[in-house]
C-alpha cells in the first residue's frame, strides 16, 4: 500500500508543529517559528490565549455537545452578541466557512423560492473567489484547479470579474438571486474591492430584490480593523458568512442574516449535529470578549498601518522581487514580480518565518491580531534578511 494513512490531498511542508507560544509555533525537533499565517487568519489571538483556553476548558469539563434537540442558553447567548454587534437579525452555527457560506447560500435561494420566485436560484460570483471545498462552494468558484475531477458542478453560479460592477450589472437577469462577495479576496491575493463596486453591489440588490450575501470568512473577525469587514464600504449584506477567526482555534463558523433575507429559513430547513454546540460556543464567546470592542480594534488599524508602511519601506529596497504592499488592517498582501510560493519556502525554511502564497503573484501575511512592537519588529528583520539572501530559482 502507498496511499498515506492521511489523505494525500494536501501537499504538506517539512514544518511539523507541536506547541504554540502566542505568536510562534514550536516544531517537533524544537524550532521556533514566526507565525504571520495564523493558521491561515485563524489563531487571532494567537496560540495560548489564556482567556481562550480557560473557556475551553471550563465549558469541556461543563458541558461539552447537546444536540440541537434541545434549547440553548449558550447559543442564544453567542447569537445574541453576534446580533447586536452586526447588521444580522438572526444567527445559524456552523462547524467550518464551507458551510457557512453552504448556509447562505441556501438563505439566498430560500427568500426567493419562500418568495413564489422558484426561478431565481443563481448568484453572481467573482473570478478567483474562494468559498470553499464543499461541491456547493467549489461551484460558486470559477476556479478550474479546484473542479477537476469532481464534476458535474452544481448548477446556479454565473461567474464575473472581481471588482468589475459593469460586468456584475450585466448578468442580472430573471433567473438572479443576489451576488455572493468577498469584499477582500483572500486565497485570490489580498484584493480589495473598490468602495463604488461594494456600494455598487448594495444598490443593484436593492433595485432587483437581490440578496447580497458576503463571504467574510477570512475578511472578518476584526482582522481588517473593524469587526466585519463591509463596514468600511458603508453598506450592509442581507446575509453573510463568517468563520476561520470567529474560534480563534476552535472549529466554528456561522451564517449572519436580516429577518427579511431568512424567510425561508424556517422550522426543518436546515441543520447541523455540531453546529453551534457548548464548546464551540465558549470558544466563539472569548474570541468576541477580546475583539469586538473599539481598543482592540483600533489597536488592529494601527498595528496594520504601521506593518504597512514598513513593508511599502521595505519592498522600495526590491524593485526586482516586489510590486506593490496591498490589504486592509491587518490582512495585507505583498504582490510580487516572481512566483511567491518558492520565496514563501526560503522564508519558511532557512528564515523560520511563517507566511502563506496565493493567488495573483501574491504573498499573505495574516498575523495574529495580538502582535506586538517585538513580533513586528522579528517579521521585518526576518522579511530583510530573507529577500537580501533570496536567489530566484530557475524555471524548471
Ligand atoms: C477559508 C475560506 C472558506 C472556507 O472555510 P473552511 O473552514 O475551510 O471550510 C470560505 N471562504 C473564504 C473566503 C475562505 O477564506
Amino acid at each position: 500500500m502507498s496511499i498515506t494513512p492521511l489523505m494525500p490531498v494536501y501537499p504538506r511542508c517539512g514544518v511539523r508543529p507541536v506547541r504554540g507560544d502566542n505568536c510562534h509555533l514550536i516544531d517537533e525537533d524544537g524550532t521556533r517559528y514566526l507565525d504571520f499565517a495564523a493558521g491561515i487568519a485563524v489563531n487571532l489571538l494567537g496560540h495560548s490565549h489564556p482567556g481562550l483556553i480557560g473557556a475551553i476548558q471550563e465549558q469541556a469539563g461543563t458541558l461539552m455537545h447537546v444536540s440541537n434537540l434541545y434549547g440553548s442558553p449558550q447559543g442564544e447567548a453567542l447569537a445574541q452578541r453576534l446580533v447586536d454587534a452586526t447588521f444580522a437579525d438572526t444567527v445559524f452555527f456552523t462547524n467550518s466557512g464551507a458551510e457557512a457560506v453552504e448556509c447562505a447560500i441556501k438563505t439566498a435561494r430560500a427568500y426567493h423560492q419562500a418568495g413564489g420566485n422558484e426561478e431565481r436560484f443563481e448568484l453572481i460570483t467573482f473570478k478567483n473567489a474562494f468559498h470553499g471545498r464543499t461541491m456547493a462552494t467549489i461551484s460558486a468558484s470559477n476556479q478550474d484547479k479546484m473542479h477537476k475531477g469532481f464534476n458535474p458542478l452544481l448548477p446556479g453560479f454565473r461567474y464575473v470579474e472581481f471588482d468589475d460592477l459593469e460586468g456584475a450589472k450585466a448578468a442580472v437577469g430573471p433567473n438572479i438571486a443576489g451576488f455572493l462577495v468577498e469584499p477582500v479576496q483572500g486565497e485570490g491575493g489580498i484584493r480589495v474591492a473598490s468602495q463604488a463596486f461594494m456600494r455598487g453591489l448594495r444598490d443593484l440588490a436593492d433595485e432587483h430584490d437581490l440578496m447580497l450575501v458576503l463571504d467574510e470568512v477570512q475578511c472578518g473577525v476584526a482582522r481588517t480593523g473593524t469587526l466585519y469587514a463591509h463596514e468600511q464600504f458603508g453598506i450592509e449584506p442581507d446575509v453573510m458568512a463568517t468563520a476561520k477567526g470567529i474560534g480563534g482555534g476552535f472549529p466554528l463558523g456561522a451564517c449572519l442574516a436580516t429577518e427579511k433575507a431568512a424567510r425561508g429559513m424556517t422550522f426543518g430547513t436546515h441543520g447541523s449535529t455540531y453546529g453551534g454546540n457548548p464548546l464551540a460556543m465558549a470558544a466563539g464567546q472569548a474570541v468576541m470578549e477580546e475583539v469586538a470592542n473599539d481598543a482592540f480594534l483600533a489597536a488592529v488599524r494601527e498595528k496594520g498601518e504601521r506593518l504597512r508602511s514598513r513593508l511599502e519601506q521595505f519592498i522600495g529596497n526590491y524593485p526586482d522581487l516586489f510590486e506593490e504592499v496591498r490589504g486592509l488592517g491587518l490582512m495585507l498582501g505583498l504582490k510580487m514580480k516572481v512566483e511567491p510560493r518558492p520565496f514563501m519556502q526560503h522564508l519558511r525554511d532557512d528564515h523560520q518565518l511563517l507566511t502563506v502564497a496565493a493567488g495573483d503573484h501574491t504573498l499573505r501575511l495574516l498575523p495574529p491580531l495580538v502582535i506586538g512592537d517585538a513580533e513586528m519588529d522579528e517579521f521585518i528583520e526576518k522579511l530583510s534578511a530573507g529577500a537580501a539572501a533570496y536567489r530566484v530559482p530557475e524555471p524548471a
